[in-house]
């Protein structure tokens, strides 16, 4: 029997209520499949670690999370930690030290969710957002000088490369390639930005060839949100900057009816390191011990990290069970439902452990 080592980082917030729900759902796929078996070791990292440790994670962190097959990552965020020491101090560097450049955001209307978009429903909207994890603006460049003066000056530096930018637009040509409609919108700003932002262009038509069969266009990262709101279906795959698609992504996932559904997986394409899987969501403090996270966001992320480790049966058995769920109108109340946590994921292993799926 195969068997995978799984690292949980429940962290802050509704962290640990998803991730619980998640786990929940593995165990019901694996017991339901028979054919792999998932150890799965949590780590009490996060906001609590840092205001016991000073740290976010202990310094041998990621070292630690070497020996694993793949991670699965809650939320970090907490009222009384500023925001970027739990990014930095935790997400950012798993995703950077793991060189998990692939970041992989599919967005579409599940069966009983309503869109805010009036007249989409399943069907009119079915995208994948690759959003490039390791550079860009999220490179951590930049400074601050004259610290409190007027004259004080603070830089974010989007660093560029070649290598980060080919690697992320082959990624992200062949997975259009993969998919029925064969189609790629690559996102810039290159009207305004006139340096990194070409090159992306210039990448972008570069690889294209080595793609002949994949029909794609450009757009401008603004008139892209105009485009996502008012013709979804023009759109399939898309390739973004990490900032740009950070938050396209967030309107994805609010136009596929709530951030509560929007998954996220962390590649590391090559294999070298474990990838991380996580919802898109933060750690949502406004609902946080209400019992009321939506869980499907964990869920379809959980199904990314099967696929990822080579079960795609048991990645497609949760998604056919959460599609089964939402369906039925079992529904958290971001999505319109009055249902709980703990009511969507019980019916979620119940429709795992039913004989159709
Ligand atoms: P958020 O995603 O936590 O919440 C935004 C809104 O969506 C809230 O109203 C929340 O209740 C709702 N929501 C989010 N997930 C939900 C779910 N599963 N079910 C139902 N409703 C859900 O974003 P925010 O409020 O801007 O940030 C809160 C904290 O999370 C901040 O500290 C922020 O830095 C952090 N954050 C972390 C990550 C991450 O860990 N990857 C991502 C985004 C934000
Ligand atoms: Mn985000």
């Amino acid at each position: 029997m195969k068997h995978y080592r799984i690292a949980a980082i429940p962290a802050d917030g509704i962290g640990p209520e998803v991730i619980a729900a998640g786990l929940q759902a593995l165990e019901a796929l694996a017991r339901r499949d028979g054919g792999f078996r998932l150890e799965v070791e949590s780590f009490d990292w996060g906001s609590d670690y840092y205001r016991k440790h000073g740290a976010m994670m202990p310094e041998d962190g990621t070292e630690r999370l070497k020996a694993f097959d793949a991670i699965f990552f809650g939320a970090v965020g907490a009222p009384d930690v500023p925001d970027h020491i739990t990014l930095w101090g935790l997400r950012l560097p798993i995703c950077q030290g793991f060189d998990q450049y692939a970041n992989v955001r599919p967005t579409k209307i599940l069966p009983g969710i309503r869109s805010p978009l009036a007249g989409v429903g399943p069907g009119d909207l079915d995208w994948v957002i690759v959003r490039e994890n390791s550079e860009g603006e999220y490179a951590g460049c930049g400074g601050r000088a004259h610290r409190g003066l007027p004259e004080e000056v603070g830089t974010e530096v989007a660093i560029f490369t070649r290598v980060g930018v080919t690697r992320i637009m082959r990624y992200a040509f062949r997975l259009a390639q993969a998919r029925p409609r064969k189609l790629l919108t690559v996102v810039t700003k290159s009207n305004a930005q006139r340096h990194g932002m070409v090159m992306w262009d210039e990448i972008a038509a570069e690889v294209a060839r080595e793609f002949p069969d994949v029909t794609w266009d450009k757009m401008l990262v603004d008139a892209m949100t105009v485009r996502m709101t008012l013709k979804p279906k023009s759109l399939d795959t898309i390739v973004a900057t990490n900032l740009h698609a950070d938050i396209l992504s967030d309107l994805a996932g609010a136009l596929a009816g709530s951030l509560g559904v929007a998954p996220t997986a962390n590649i590391d394409p090559e294999r070298r390191f474990p990838s991380m899987f996580e919802p898109i969501h933060g750690s949502a403090f406004d609902i946080t011990g209400k019992g009321i996270a939506n869980p499907i966001a964990t869920f379809w992320t959980a199904s990314q990290m099967l696929e990822h480790l080579g079960e795609p049966a048991a990645a497609a058995r949760l998604m056919a069970a959460v599609e089964q769920v939402t369906a039925q109108g079992i529904l958290t109340p971001d999505i319109g439902g009055t249902a709980t946590t703990r009511e969507v994921t019980d019916a979620v292993c119940e429709a795992i452990r039913s004989a159709n799926l």
